[in-house]
């Protein structure tokens, strides 16, 4: 049987284990989630070894790839996460972008 989330979040220090985003802050804390190291869809179960605080945006970054090590996963959603803000940067937080209707 699965472990309850919240013994996952406080065995992590309510960090996201890719990211570090504190979930000891509310506004942080609603954003957690617990992330199957081995995807299920890969043979990942449910021990305490194979789940780690996420944030959801890493969960859905790292969604059902399998990495050797933590060290990897981290590496790899910083990578996207810098493409992420390239790409806002370039697309969305120019002037010419539209207005945003309030
Ligand atoms: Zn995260």
């Amino acid at each position: 049987m699965r472990p309850p989330d919240e013994l996952i979040f406080r065995r992590d220090e309510f960090r996201c284990a890719y990211c570090d985003l504190d979930g000891k802050l509310f506004e942080n804390w609603v954003f957690l989630c617990v992330d199957h190291f081995k995807p299920q869809s890969r043979g990942g179960d449910d021990k305490m070894e194979n789940l780690k605080t996420s944030c959801v945006s890493c969960n859905h970054m790292k969604g059902a790839q399998q990495f050797p090590d933590l060290a990897s996963a981290r590496a790899e959603i910083q990578k996207y996460r810098t493409d992420m803000r390239r790409i806002w940067g370039d697309h969305l937080n120019t002037p010419t972008a539209p207005e945003v209707q309030r």
